[in-house]
Parts: structure tokens; C-alpha cells; sequence
């Protein structure tokens, strides 16, 4: 390309706590009921008094330690003025100059802030039903037709929500979902949010411009950058490549075409697979920022960062490392554990239970394979979550030790896997079980032994002059009637016994 593509991304992020940013109502995201989890204050009252949350605070603070930024010792919220219905009050609170984390890095990419505002509610389109008949003239937003109207719901209005902004640093449409997925997968570790992006917990915004690779002039800057359109609406990573590749080909189109980029914000249409114009610059806001006068700047010194630093969980990256190092796991193996926190826990816990369990070598091979193969096939075939899970880590462990002993069969192991699934039994009981059903049903065992001497008679006669192999040919049959679990000894002497008469 001729082209040097620049991407930078401003990110939001609701952020999971009990309650609403500056006020005691619910913050809950799966709430049904609209307006159900308000209050005079996040419904915008005149007169009201907003009150920050701590666990929001906190979250964010512990957010910007593990993306290695600095955690500004004071911080304060400004307005930020714009209307609209989902807004109630005329203003967002924010934060405006002194974010509460500045810098930090993630995958190379420099994060330039991250701070704290709240979200705004909902508006909620109605439509008329496509059976029902539209009337051309009707106005769009007509309320003559009951089902055509547009509400609000305030559930999330004040739901407390983080924003990073990166600084332009990514140049590809693959660059840009792997950063929002490692941000995810962190988020989720520091159990700040769920970071679904399909439920808009995880909302990216792409900042994107093209630059000529060689400044076409001597007075150009090679560092200036070109113009930037900001795209808006991507619901998934997908979407996400989709809407930049798409983005960074149409500028280059209009580039070559010897045109200008025009700077302004579009929308990435998921149906026709292409972003649309929504907003030129002349219609960008001017939000007159101004520091809340209802919540005076602090001191983070209250949140103690040093300890939240101590406390932070360990990180994908450096789980990464550990997992190649302490188990030898390769590189799709170890994300397929880290992309799972539930499924990397039983991994550790299992592992750690087969270490004090024979062969002298542990073999995490066989583990990670009858984990993520066996275990979570059964597991996804019964619908069962790794909470509701029977199966003790401990008695997974004993079963791989006892297939990497060779004590039983992978086709045993994964039959005794399905038993453990439903009843978590101790393999070892499972084992001493069925020997002792093999023994005890010797009636059962006669059964079969006198049904295959009647269906093979040519075997019978073969022994009768002396072949014994077909003894073996026998014992083989019975078992197979068994399904594996005949005793072969017991068979081996019911048959003579039998052929003897
Ligand atoms: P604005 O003031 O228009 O919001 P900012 O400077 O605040 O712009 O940057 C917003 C986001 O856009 C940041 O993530 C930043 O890295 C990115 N950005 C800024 N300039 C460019 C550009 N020329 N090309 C691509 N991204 C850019
Ligand atoms: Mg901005």
C-alpha cells in the first residue's frame, strides 16, 4: 500500500457493580422491566446530589495498574453539556483534564487515558409490526399508530462506565481486534465487567486516517498524520475487522482518486457490510466542559493503589508464559486455557493432583488432551457449566495417571469419564466396581458362556481335536457379548468346564 493506515481506539466499558455510578439504584445489566432501577438521581431530578462509587473507582484504578499506567493523584468529574433523551439531566459527568489514569501500554499500543464517566439510558424504537399496514403518509415519527413511537428506558442511565483512549498506534484491522481482545479477556480477569461486545457491555469506537508511506513534498512532516473518520456501531470483532479494512480500502479510493478524506464520524452497517456517513465536523459538539461543582477533586491516596497493585490477579500475558513454562504447553493450547478462566483453573487444579500421582514423569499432554477433548465434549453434550461440574479435579487426575500407566485403555478411560460425569466416582472405585461385578455374576457370565458354545459349533469341534486356540476364540466372543467386562479367567474356566463334558 502506498498508504500508512493509523488507527487509534476509544473504547467504553460498563463496568460491574452493585450500584449506579453517582447513586444507590441497581446496576443491573439484565434487568427486563424498563425503569425499574431508578432513582431522582439518575433520572436527572433537579436538586439531586450525585455520590461516586468506590467499587467503580476502584475498578478503574485497578485497571489502569494492570495496563502499567499511572494513577494520577488527584482526579475530579467535569460536565460534559449535550442534549439528548437518553440524557435527562443536559450533561454527562465525567471527566475532563484530570482522567483518573494517564499513559500505560497494552500489546504495544500506548493507552493515552482512561477515566470514569456514566452511561445514559436507552432509547427504544417501536415499529410497526411488518403484517400490519403502514400508511405512506404517516410520518416517521408518528404516534397516530400506538406500536410507532420512540421510549426511554433509564435502567442504565448513570450505570457506571469506563472510557480508554488509545493513542494511534495500531495500523491494521487485525492489530486493532487483537488489542480489543486482550482488553476483554483483562477486563474479565479483574472482574471489572463481563465485556460482552454482542450485549454493548464492550462498546469500540475506531478512530482511522491514511497517510502517504513517502511525504509526497519536501515541507510535508512525515509525522503529521491524515485526516481521521470515526466509526461507531461495531457489535463484534468481527465487525470490528470488517468496518477498518473496509474503512482503510475507501479512503485509499478516495486518496488515489486525488480527493480529500472528509473528517466525520460514520456507522458500520452490518446488513450491507460498509460504514455510512452520520456526522460531518461542522456538526461536532461543543460539550463546554466544566468541573462538577457536586464532587470536588480527591486524592486517590484513599483507594491505595500500592495495595490494589498487590492484589492484582495474575494477567493473560503472564499466564501465557507460565503455562509454556510450567506445564509445556504450546501456544494454542495455553490460549485455548487462558481464554477460559473456569476451564485454566480446573486445568491448575487437576495438574496439581496428578503431580503427587504416578508415573514419576507427569504427562500434562494426556491431561490437557482428556481435558479439552474428553471431559469437554461430555461436558458440552450434558449442557453442564464447569461450576455445576461433578467431576473433583482429583479424581480427573487419578484417571489420567491411570491411563498414562497404561492401567487402562483410552477406550476405558472414556467410558469411565461418562460414569464420573454423573455420579463423580473415584476411578479407582470405578475399577474395583466392575471387578467385583465380573466375578460376583458368575450365573450371568454361564449364560453367555453356554449362548456362544450353541452359536459356534465348528469351534467346539476344532477344540475337541486338539486345536486350543480355540479356547482364546471362545473367551474372545464371550467377551465381546460382555462388552469388555467379563473376567477372561473365569471365562477362560467355565469354558473348559463345559467343553469338558
Ligand atoms: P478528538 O479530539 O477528535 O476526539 P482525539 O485526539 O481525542 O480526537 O483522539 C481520539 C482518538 O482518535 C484517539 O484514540 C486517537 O489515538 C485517535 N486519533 C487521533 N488522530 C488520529 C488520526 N489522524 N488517525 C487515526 N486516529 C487518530
Ligand atoms: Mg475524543
Amino acid at each position: 500500500m502506498e498508504y500508512k493506515p493509523t488507527i487509534g481506539l476509544e473504547i467504553h466499558v460498563e463496568l460491574k457493580t452493585r450500584t449506579k455510578m453517582f447513586c444507590d439504584s441497581l446496576n443491573n445489566a439484565d434487568e427486563k422491566e424498563p425503569n425499574r432501577n431508578t432513582c431522582p438521581v439518575c433520572l436527572g431530578h433537579p436538586g439531586t446530589l450525585p455520590v461516586p462509587n468506590k467499587e467503580a473507582i476502584r475498578h478503574v484504578i485497578r485497571v489502569g495498574l494492570a495496563l502499567g499506567g499511572t494513577i494520577n493523584p488527584v482526579t475530579k468529574f467535569d460536565r460534559k453539556n449535550y442534549f439528548y433523551p437518553d440524557l435527562p439531566k443536559g450533561y454527562q459527568i465525567s471527566q475532563y483534564d484530570q482522567p483518573l489514569v494517564t499513559g500505560g501500554n497494552l500489546l504495544g499500543v500506548q493507552i493515552r487515558r482512561i477515566h470514569l464517566e456514566e452511561d445514559t439510558g436507552t432509547l427504544v424504537h417501536t415499529s410497526v409490526p411488518e403484517n400490519e399496514n403502514k400508511h405512506e403518509n404517516d410520518h416517521p415519527y408518528s404516534y397516530s399508530h400506538p406500536s410507532r413511537a420512540s421510549l426511554v428506558d433509564f435502567n442504565r442511565s448513570g450505570v457506571p462506565l469506563m472510557e480508554l483512549v488509545t493513542e494511534p498506534d495500531i495500523t491494521s484491522a487485525e492489530q486493532a481486534a487483537e488489542f480489543g481482545k486482550e482488553l476483554q479477556l483483562i477486563l474479565r480477569y479483574l472482574g471489572v465487567s463481563d465485556a460482552d461486545m454482542e450485549k454493548g457491555h464492550l462498546r469500540i469506537e475506531a478512530n482511522i486516517s491514511l497517510r502517504p508511506e513517502i511525504p509526497n513534498s519536501k515541507s510535508q512532516n512525515p509525522n503529521e498524520l491524515g485526516t481521521k473518520v470515526e466509526i461507531k456501531n461495531i457489535n463484534s470483532f468481527k465487525a470490528m475487522r470488517g468496518a477498518v479494512d473496509y474503512e482503510l480500502t475507501r479512503q485509499e479510493e478516495v486518496l488515489k482518486a486525488g480527493k480529500k478524506v472528509s473528517q466525520e464520524t460514520r456507522g458500520w452497517d452490518e446488513a450491507k457490510q460498509k460504514t455510512v456517513s452520520q456526522r460531518s465536523k461542522e456538526e461536532a459538539h461543543d460539550y463546554r466542559y466544566f468541573p462538577e461543582p457536586d464532587i470536588p477533586p480527591f486524592a486517590t491516596s484513599v483507594f491505595e493503589p500500592e495495595r490494589l497493585a498487590r492484589e492484582l490477579p495474575e494477567l493473560p500475558s503472564a499466564k501465557r508464559t507460565r503455562f509454556a513454562k510450567e506445564y509445556g504447553l504450546d501456544a494454542k493450547q495455553a490460549e485455548l486455557l487462558i481464554s477460559e478462566p473456569k476451564l485454566s483453573e480446573y486445568f491448575e487444579e487437576s495438574a496439581s493432583e496428578l503431580k503427587s500421582l504416578p508415573p514419576s514423569i507427569t504427562n500434562y499432554q494426556l491431561l490437557i488432551n482428556y481435558l479439552t477433548s474428553d471431559l469437554r465434549g461430555l461436558m458440552g453434550e450434558k449442557g453442564i457449566e464447569f461450576g455445576a461440574l461433578r467431576v473433583k479435579p482429583e479424581h480427573f487426575a487419578h484417571l489420567v495417571s491411570l491411563a498414562a500407566e497404561k492401567k487402562i485403555t483410552s477406550r476405558q478411560a472414556k467410558d469411565m469419564l461418562r460414569k464420573m460425569v454423573v455420579s463423580d466416582e473415584d476411578p479407582e472405585d470405578i475399577l474395583r466396581d466392575e471387578a467385583a461385578q465380573s466375578v460376583s455374576d458368575e450365573g450371568k457370565l454361564r449364560q453367555v458362556v453356554e449362548m456362544v458354545l450353541v452359536a459356534n459349533p465348528q469351534a467346539i469341534a476344532d477344540y475337541k481335536k486338539g486345536k486350543v486356540q480355540s479356547l482364546q476364540f471362545l473367551v474372545g466372543k464371550a467377551m465381546g457379548e460382555l462388552k469388555g467386562k467379563g473376567n477372561p479367567e473365569t471365562l477362560r474356566k467355565l469354558f473348559t468346564d463345559e467343553l469338558k463334558k
